[in-house]
């Protein structure tokens, strides 16, 4: 069984130390998409493998948020794929998951354990 869900969030970062336009604090409209994979037995008496619930609140977290507070490391697209992955990974150690974080329409970060699913 696979699920695809994606939020949008706006928020701040900027990147310390890089030598670019981005050491400027400045914010962006993130777009999250989380790929889940899991065995059919793992769906609950609901019917549910993955709450879609989970990621409503993972962008609640984020949500006008200065991520450079949030993450303990450099808040590129890079390092909030894989705060966002080992959180969901925490939570439900028996699922697959895979993280897509777009930092504008065309360049994402993507991190995770499942490898074929398509787009
Ligand atoms: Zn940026």
């Amino acid at each position: 069984m696979r699920l695809k869900t994606e939020f949008e969030f706006e928020a701040a970062h900027k990147l310390e130390g890089y030598n670019g336009k981005c050491a400027n604090l400045h914010g962006h409209r993130w777009k999250v998409v989380i790929f889940v994979e899991g065995k059919d037995e793992l769906i609950d008496e609901n019917g549910i493998l993955w709450d879609f619930n989970n990621a409503y609140e993972i962008k609640e977290e984020l949500e006008h948020k200065y991520l450079n507070e949030i993450l303990s490391v450099s808040p590129s697209a890079e390092n909030i794929a894989l705060w966002i992955l080992k959180k969901l990974k925490d939570n439900n150690k028996n699922l697959l998951f895979k993280v897509r974080v777009y930092e504008n329409a065309k360049s994402y970060a993507e991190v995770g354990d499942i490898e074929k699913q398509k787009a």
